[in-house]
């Protein structure tokens, strides 16, 4: 019975994309972990209080559409949308992980946040002690 759930998880893909449509993604399966941050460039770059993101391993993803690209740190690069400007994904060189926001998937509700990093930026008014917060980064 194991088997045949796992087998039905791998067989998932869940799709999206910028607003404008230009870049589109297909993930297979299920993400490694799911993250909250709260960190200045995440809030920036989204414009909005905070990021989140379900984290897939590289060779789950397949994606289309040309993207403008930010080296947000030494190993940090942030892609987005030159037409629309929404953010497409983050990555780090030193990983075989793209991290996918999880406001660019088609549907809603389909993950919730194992952790939040960051937390010294959070806003205040943000629920507090729901998951394991970190107040920087976490070991990986
Ligand atoms: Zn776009
Ligand atoms: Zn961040």
């Amino acid at each position: 019975m194991n088997v045949q759930k796992d087998d039905e998880r791998a067989a998932t893909v869940h799709e999206g994309g910028c607003a404008c449509g230009a870049f589109r993604f297909r993930a297979a399966g299920g993400p490694k972990r799911v993250g909250m941050c709260h960190c200045m460039t995440c809030r920036q770059v989204h414009g909005s209080a905070f990021g989140a993101y379900a984290i897939y391993a590289r060779g789950d993803v397949m994606m289309s559409g040309s993207l403008s690209t930010w080296r947000s740190s030494e190993d940090g690069r942030r892609h987005f949308c030159p037409v629309c400007g929404s953010v497409a994904y983050m990555e780090y060189t030193t990983r075989d992980e793209v991290d996918l926001p999880l406001g660019a998937f088609d549907e809603t509700g389909l993950f919730e946040p194992d952790y939040e990093l960051w937390c010294k930026h959070r806003e205040p008014w943000l629920p507090q002690g729901v998951r394991p917060e970190y107040d920087e980064e976490r070991a990986h």
